[in-house]
């Protein structure tokens, strides 16, 4: 290869036939200050040429809710990988979902998360669409017959959503509430209210909007446990074992938008209401591995590359331990701010995932907002429910964003107090 040096970008030029042979394009990327890593040629151009991309490509501290900041390690392998997957001449998009390379992918993709999570044999990982909106529906269309209740723990707009969804469907209770303190809290678990006829109890693990996280699962013992795990899942370790159901949208700690995980345990999944229309059953998934109709293929590779990236930084308990120190930094700055930050969540229902604060009044928290964005501060305003900030932390949110945005916060606190 070429040695380049410098910024220059090198386009539209044809570059020296000896090296390349035949009608081909690469593509370089600029890593460090001065090297270039090749990415692979591509045949089937009909021009030659070398594609530089942008060096400066724009950094930013990304603390967006979801879609969420994902590990750029991840993104460049799928760069690298893009228009030539695995030798294929094809990229993985273009892959039929029956072909051997795609359901290699899938596989691992499934095979990682069990591996993660430490998902105990009878239990299956599925690939849905629909978001974890869909869920909402979906979980009560197949385990809420007729006769029975379903229990909901109401800890946000999530919460409420799900329970919205599932009063459509069949008869609803509320097994505890926090929305008396506009969700600053979470119940505690001896607080849940349910018998042992319920057909399930509901939480969500983390509230996005509100900043709670709970701290400790319930032992529902024959009662099934349902989960919306969107915000937080993968986030810390837990026994997977206490859920009979546990759902995701992807794209705040999974990988991009587009596919749903659940994980579900075998048992629970054959007491199913069987007249629910195909799409719309757990066991059509889990037949045919989720490959009874075209999955979202992009979307569940992207999981793939993100999870192999958990596991390359020593898998969920050293992400945990990250997570810890991230959010840390960012509390530490409120509780020592004497009242000037203002943190929603009370202390011990504080989330790992989304950390939500208030300033004093609009103006203080407009001029806060608008320096972080001049900043280079991405995703920071508050939810119109919540108002004020919002810093989603989740597993891809690098340390060094954290620590930036607690300078800001210091320094921004010197200057106005
Ligand atoms: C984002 C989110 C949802 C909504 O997810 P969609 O995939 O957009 O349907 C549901 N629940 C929680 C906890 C979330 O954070």
């Amino acid at each position: 290869m070429m040695n380049l040096t410098g910024s220059a970008r090198y386009r539209g030029k044809s570059w020296p036939r000896g090296n390349m042979g035949g009608n081909a394009g690469i593509v370089l990327v600029p890593i460090g200050d001065e090297g270039f890593f090749y990415l692979g040629r591509y045949f089937n151009f009909s021009f030659n040429e070398v594609i530089l991309m942008e060096k400066n490509f724009k950094k930013v501290y990304n603390f967006n809710a979801g879609p969420a900041a994902l590990p750029l390690a991840a993104l460049q392998k799928a760069q690298a990988e893009f228009l030539d997957f695995n030798g294929t001449g094809m990229s993985i998009m273009e892959l039929s979902h029956r072909s051997k390379e795609y359901e290699a992918v899938h596989n691992q993709a499934i095979e990682l998360l069990k591996d993660l999570m430490a998902i105990p044999a009878g239990y299956d990982v599925l690939f849905l669409q629909g978001g974890a909106s869909l869920q909402f529906a979906m979980t009560p269309m197949n385990f809420l017959p007729a006769g029975k209740k379903a229990g909901y723990a109401m800890t946000g707009v999530w919460s409420e959503k799900a329970y919205a969804e599932a009063e459509k469907l069949g008869e609803v209770f509320v097994a505890a509430s926090a929305k008396a303190g506009n969700y600053c809290s979470i119940p505690a678990v001896e607080e849940l209210q349910y018998d042992e006829a319920a057909a399930y109890l509901h939480i969500t693990s983390n509230n996005t909007i509100f900043g709670t996280q709970w701290q400790n699962f319930p032992e529902t013992g024959s009662v099934p446990l349902i989960a919306d795990m969107s915000s937080d899942i993968l986030s810390k370790p837990f026994d997977v074992s206490k859920f009979a159901l546990i759902y995701a949208g992807a794209q705040k700690n999974l990988g991009p938008s587009g596919v749903t995980v659940v994980i579900i345990r075998r048992d629970f999944m054959e007491q199913a209401n069987k007249q629910v229309p195909t799409m719309l059953r757990y066991g059509t998934y889990a037949k045919d591995n989720s490959l009874y109709n075209t999955p979202p293929t992009f979307s569940i590779y992207m999981v793939k590359l993100i999870l192999e990236w958990v596991k390359a930084q020593g898998g969920v308990a050293a992400i945990h331990k990250r997570n810890q120190e991230k959010a840390a930094l960012i509390y530490q700055a409120i509780d020592s701010s004497e009242g000037f930050y203002v943190g929603h969540a009370e202390p011990e229902a504080r989330s790992l995932m989304n950390v939500t604060f208030r300033l004093a009044n609009e103006g203080l928290e407009k001029k806060f907002l608008d320096q972080a964005k001049k900043e280079g501060f991405v995703g920071l305003p508050g939810h119109r429910l919540v108002g004020g900030c919002r810093a989603s932390t989740y597993n891809a949110v690098p340390y060094e964003s954290c620590q930036a945005l607690q300078e800001l916060m210091l320094a921004f606190h010197k200057e106005n107090a």
